[in-house]
């Protein structure tokens, strides 16, 4: 980059918001991806008026700008796709603001998911959204993917939590959408249109997410079956019955497989499914509801269950939920992890679909991921300095999108489109839902300054 602009951002932000050793470059130039893209400049503003005059100065010398949160997108959202400035949001870093009586946060983008949970349940209270990146990734990133998690299926994702946000337009005007009451219909839903632009309409310098009340108690059951037809029409039936579970989580025999290697928790190798169940509210209602899930899985042929009420066996249980994204990972260095997301009576054929594909392509796949939404977590392991396996896993992906769809599904339910996913787009939207789509970015962002390359 020139030096007189390097010069102009540093008078903008200051010397020391500013990276631009390539050593320093490379640790922005990734996400939880495969993918790569080293900018040019690292940039960390500390206010909405840095934002904004970084994004005029983007305008007038035609530099792309890549917004980035903690770097955890699972679709190569930060990635920059051409030389530019990776403006990253960490350091705007505030709760500004937890308001008991609207029960309501305001919140600037780079604080992390998780201190969010920390200090709202200090007051019984409860923002739900939890992606399982939550002690790391931010409050941005999950507006501008729309994040969900094992929570959403009772709780819904994040768009159900945003009341409002303060924006810098990709010219570099600052607009607030919504405010800070649950109605609103003033105009267009702007709110919704830019939770899960995926950084390509606006750059979120504040966010104020709706609370609700911390539920009181929780129990939970870890339940491994023999079959997965079973495992899956136990998660229908549960349903049926009356049961929202807060999550309601599966797993695979290859995944499980993985977790056991690294773990060593005593999972059974044979198994062919687990599910993680658990329900939360009153002490009555959450013992009567784990009473009626522990009776359906006898019904539906369950191997074992083991029922937690206290935190420490709560823990336990779900140690091995947690340690699947990091085990899987042993088998092969490179994780592509899709998000296809089916209807829920779909998962039997959906989960049938995927290990034919595996088959197939001869790719490991483990399944797994948050069942009560349909929402599985197709993984293939991978090693992406082998070339053949890697054309592999291309045309694999290919596959699992079109059985998603020929499902009545969708290409991603929680991690965006970002680049992994925008060659299939069309699929989904067709020819005219993609062209409105352009039509939108064209509007906005004349210049094509912010994250261009991503979604289309
Ligand atoms: C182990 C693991 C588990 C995960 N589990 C889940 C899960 O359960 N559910 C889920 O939904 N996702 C999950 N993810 C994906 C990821 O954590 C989420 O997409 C998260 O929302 C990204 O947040 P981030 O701060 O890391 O954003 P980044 O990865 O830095 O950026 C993501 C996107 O947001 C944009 N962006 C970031 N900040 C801003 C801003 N202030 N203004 C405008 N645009 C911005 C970027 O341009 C990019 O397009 C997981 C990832 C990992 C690695």
């Amino acid at each position: 980059m020139d030096k007189k602009i390097i010069n102009q951002v540093i008078n903008i932000v200051g010397p020391e918001n500013v990276l631009t050793d390539n050593e320093e470059r490379i640790c922005y130039s990734y996400d939880g991806t495969f993918k790569r893209g080293i900018p040019d400049i690292v940039v960390f503003p500390g206010n909405t008026q840095e934002v904004v005059s970084i994004i005029k100065l983007a305008n007038s010398e035609k530099i792309p700008v890549f917004p980035r949160g903690a770097g955890t997108g699972l679709s190569g959202g930060s990635i920059p796709q051409a030389n530019g400035i990776a403006l990253v949001m960490t350091k705007m870093n505030k709760i500004k603001e937890i308001n008991e009586n609207d029960l309501l946060a305001v919140v600037e983008p780079g604080v992390i998911t998780g201190h969010l949970h920390q200090e709202v349940e200090k007051l019984n209270l409860f923002y739900p959204p939890d992606p399982a990146s939550l002690k790391t990734c931010t409050m941005g990133g999950n507006i501008a993917e729309n994040a969900g998690g094992p929570r959403a299926f009772k709780y819904g994702v994040t768009r159900d939590y945003v009341l409002g946000l303060e924006v810098v337009t990709p010219t570099g005007k600052v607009m607030r959408t919504g405010g800070r009451t649950v109605k609103n219909v003033t105009g267009y839903d702007l709110t919704r249109l830019l939770t899960g632009s995926e950084g390509t309409l606006g750059v979120i310098t504040e966010i104020t997410v709706r609370l609700i009340p911390k539920p009181k108690y929780k129990k939970t059951a870890l339940v491994i079956f023999d079959n997965l037809d079973d495992a899956a029409k136990t998660v229908t039936v549960v349903i049926s019955e009356g049961v929202i579970p807060a999550t309601l989580e599966l797993m695979d025999r290859i995944t499980i497989a993985c977790v056991e290697k690294n773990t060593k928790l005593g999972l059974p190798l044979d198994a062919e499914a687990i599910l993680l169940m658990e329900v939360d509210g009153s002490d009555a209602q959450t013992t009567e509801e784990i009473n009626i899930i522990q009776n359906i899985c006898k019904k539906n042929n369950c191997r074992r269950i083991e029922v937690a009420s206290t935190f420490e066996e709560r823990e336990k249980l779900w140690k091995a939920r947690r340690a699947v994204s990091s085990a899987i990972v042993q088998l092969k260095p490179t994780k592509i992890s899709e998000d296809a997301t089916v209807p829920r009576s779909k998962i039997p054929e959906m989960i049938r679909r995927l290990r034919e594909i595996a088959t197939k392509y001869n790719l490991n796949l483990p399944v797994f991921g948050h069942a009560g939404d349909g929402n599985l977590h197709p993984n293939i392991i991978a090693d992406k300095s082998d070339k053949e396996e890697m054309e592999r896993v291309e045309k694999a992906v290919s596959e699992i999108f079109e059985a998603a769809l020929e499902l009545g599904g969708t290409l991603s339910g929680e991690h965006g489109v970002g680049i992994m996913k925008k060659p299939y787009l069309e699929w989904e939207l067709g020819e005219v839902g993609l062209e409105y789509l352009k039509t939108i970015k064209k509007a906005v962002d004349p210049n094509n300054i912010l994250n261009p390359g991503k979604i289309f």
